[in-house]
């Protein structure tokens, strides 16, 4: 097999202090394994400019004109990460490229890794799934949310190994079969593991971001975490659905005996605090098993709406 052209997509919001020496470093990198002879010399960076509102565009577009292995496209809005990561993986399936590594413009996955990985692409994979060695990074809110939800989508059959990011190397398959999902809400991590395609894992450090802050607040991590549940499972709604017919078995059942009482031992049952509570609990529950339903209602008018995923300003080549 003659040796592979890597492209390494970059989602990029407000990274003014981070987006240079980002891209001289993985220039580096790439022409490391390009000397070893590990991928060819035309692999590419491409970064996807998320709509920043600072000077990122504005130095990217200088990186290149220095430099045309630097490719990139802007949004003319913020659409997310994810819509980012999409944008990057559609991108560099129009230009064209053997496998395509996507890693964070702060560099916090160690870039290192990716020798790792496109040893595991010539060894015949197509997707390796890095995993990181420790947490250490994050605050304590993080870690206890990531874990929440690692487990969560686990049960929901999801098998995406716990604490991986979304620093990852996929085949050009990969990529094929990915143009075959019209979907819009695709959440990656899920969505390469379920391929069937042939997976490994490369385990990796993480280090502090080096320059700015998470670009992650709370909403929009939520936002990713229900976006992710909704768009990949609907085991969420049969639990609603057993849930319901186990309550209304249980209402019968109390419901049988408060009649029994009546009529053999003239008992009219007193008990004002279980009604209460019980009243609060089932209501509360009702609202939470709608809630449910309708942020599937909601992942499902999204879908029909059929938007496009993003909008792209400028792309340059
Ligand atoms: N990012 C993006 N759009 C967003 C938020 C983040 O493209 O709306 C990018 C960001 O520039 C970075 C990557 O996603 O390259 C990961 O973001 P960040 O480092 O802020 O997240 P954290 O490492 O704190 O989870
Ligand atoms: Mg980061």
């Amino acid at each position: 097999m003659q040796t592979p052209k890597l492209a390494v997509i970059i989602p990029c919001f407000n990274e003014e202090l981070c987006v240079e020496s980002t891209c001289n470093r993985l220039l580096e990198v790439l022409s490391i394994l390009v000397n070893k002879g590990k991928i060819s010399p035309d692999s590419y960076l491409y970064f996807i400019d998320d709509g920043s509102t600072d000077s990122t565009w504005e130095i990217i577009e200088r990186l290149h004109n220095q430099n045309n292995l630097v490719k990139a496209v802007k949004f003319v809005r913020n659409y997310g990460n994810q819509k980012a990561l999409i944008a990057g993986l559609e991108g560099v399936r129009n230009i064209g490229c053997d496998c395509v590594v996507s890693i964070d413009a702060d560099l916090q996955q160690d870039e290192g890794a990716i020798e790792k990985f496109v040893d595991e692409f010539s060894a015949g994979y197509d997707i390796v799934m890095g995993v990181r060695n420790n947490r250490e990074t994050d605050g304590f809110f993080k870690k206890i949310t990531a874990v929440m939800f690692y487990k969560t989508m686990n049960i929901l059959g999801a098998k995406i190994p716990m604490n991986h990011s979304d620093y990852r190397l996929v085949s050009k398959k990969a990529l094929d079969v990915m143009g075959l999902y019209p979907e819009k809400a695709l959440f990656l991590r899920g969505f390469f593991h379920e391929l069937g395609l042939k997976t490994t894992t490369v385990n990796f450090d993480v280090k502090p971001r080096f320059a700015g802050q998470s670009k992650f607040n709370f909403f929009k991590l939520m936002g990713l975490a229900l976006n992710g549940i909704t768009s990949f499972s609907i085991v969420p709604l049969r639990i609603v659905s057993c849930l319901g017919f186990l309550m209304a078995f249980f209402g019968f059942l109390v419901g049988v005996e408060t009649v029994f009482e009546k009529i053999f031992f003239n008992n009219s049952p007193n008990g004002f605090a279980t009604m209460i509570i019980l009243l609060c609990f089932f209501g509360g529950l009702q609202i939470f098993c709608l809630g449910v339903i309708g942020e599937y209602v909601g992942q499902v008018y999204r879908e029909v709406k059929a938007r496009p995923r993003y909008v792209a300003e400028k792309e340059l080549l």
